[in-house]
């Protein structure tokens, strides 16, 4: 046999697989792949069950059903002052997942060079060099995060066609602040390039922080392609509903990409995501309030195991360093070990690093679990890191 495709056959199965596995094999509390532990809101459960229900099972538009996109639209503008038509420049994709691809597939040819931000998100990478791009990458500098600009203006050249990066950022925890994204915008326009501006955690945001969207900034309106996800947004990460704004130039291209993916996403959950878009802002400000003193009752427990805790602003996510514990191995072998051992999993944050000489000393803890649940998981790490 010749075997199948030698680049998938050369990376691995998604680490958030392999540690949920281990966590479920070990009767481990996960606190690994990034899921909340409670359901979503009740209304916009009850509206995709309704919407089961009335007897529009069949293929839904492929951009999207209409409600949603305007409810997308209307977004928006509430929350970013952006005005956009519905009818031209949304679409809806099975995820935010489906939606970075699409967004990549609209923009770049082979060849063309993709600057990514490390730590990444696990899918950027493959699908990049899927579609016979070259990734470029720039590194943020921990602890604060800091993006390296000089960096970053080396990464962009003649043949950079375009950036993708996560703001609020998994698994790092930054927001992009103005300045960066001034920077980020500079740079799109002068090498005449495209920006995908993966924000699957714009309402999970703390301290005071405010999530800018790159699109609100003078010159981008055209440039960027804007990806959000209900899975995040409404707690309900097995539903798979992402959206796609982009301008009437580059939204066709995003929906012939989607119509050769998925084609379309379930109607139901798509007209229940259009409910919770319609949700009041205090819906939006319980989200992050709530998420925030999760993040912090996991932080102080971190703290008091005596991991040293990076400051975190948006996301699900707390990333930690374990060098104070004294541990004798690598990211990979103290997540596993903490699973198997303690009984509470993480995620390495090497995983989220292209290059080999990634740093290897932290690991990723999600606090989007019920309070109960974040005190044992700290009462059982305490034990083991007392005896
Ligand atoms: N981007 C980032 C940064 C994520 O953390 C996730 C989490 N799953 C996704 C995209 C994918 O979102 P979805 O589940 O909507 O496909
Ligand atoms: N985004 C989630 C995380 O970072 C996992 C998504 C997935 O499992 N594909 O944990």
């Amino acid at each position: 046999m010749r075997g199948g495709n030698s680049y998938l056959g050369s990376i691995g199965t998604t680490i958030f697989t392999v540690m949920s596995a281990l966590a479920v094999e070990h009767k481990a509390i996960n606190l690994g792949q990034g899921f909340p532990d409670t359901e979503g809101p009740a209304d916009v459960l009850q509206a995709a069950a309704d919407a089961l229900k009335d007897s529009r099972n069949q293929y839904p538009p492929m951009p999207g059903v209409a409600e949603l996109r305007q409810a997308v639209a209307s977004a928006n503008r509430r929350f970013y002052g952006l005005d956009v038509d519905w009818e031209t420049e949304v679409t809806v994709t099975s995820g935010a997942t489906e939606a970075i691809i699409a967004s990549l597939m609209a923009v770049i040819d082979p060849g063309d060079e993709v600057v990514l931000i490390e730590p990444l998100y696990d899918t950027y990478v493959p699908v990049v060099r899927m579609l016979g791009a070259i990734p470029r990458f720039v590194r943020l500098r921990p602890p604060h995060w800091e993006l390296p600009l000089a960096e970053l203006a080396n990464a962009f050249g003649s043949k950079t066609k375009a950036i993708l990066f996560n703001s609020p950022m998994n698994p790092s925890g930054k927001v992009f602040t103005a300045d960066d994204l001034g920077v980020i915008a500079d740079l799109v326009a002068r090498h005449d390039t495209y920006a995908i501006c993966d924000e699957v955690y714009e309402h999970l945001i703390f301290d005071e922080v405010r999530h800018i969207p790159l699109m609100t900034l003078p010159g981008m309106r055209a440039r960027t392609i804007r990806i959000g996800s209900a899975g995040k947004t409404f707690s309900l990460t097995g539903w798979k509903v992402g959206y796609v704004t982009a301008c009437t130039a580059l939204t066709p291209l995003v929906r012939k990409a989607h119509q050769n993916l998925t084609f379309t996403t379930a109607p139901n959950l798509q007209r229940a995501v259009a409910v919770g878009l319609a949700k009041d802002d205090a819906y939006f400000a319980a989200l992050a309030r709530d998420l925030q003193d999760r993040r912090d009752q996991l932080a102080a427990g971190l703290a008091s195991v005596g991991l040293s805790v990076l400051p975190t602003h948006g996301t699900y996510f707390i990333t930690t360093d374990f060098a104070p514990l004294g541990f004798n191995g690598d990211d990979v072998a103290f997540c596993r070990h903490i699973t198997e051992h303690a009984g509470v999993a993480a995620i390495p944050v090497s995983a989220f690093y292209d290059q080999p000489d990634a740093p290897r000393h932290y690991a990723r803890f999600a606090f989007c679990k019920r309070p109960d649940v974040l005190a044992e998981a700290i009462e059982r790490l305490r034990r083991y890191f007392d005896a």
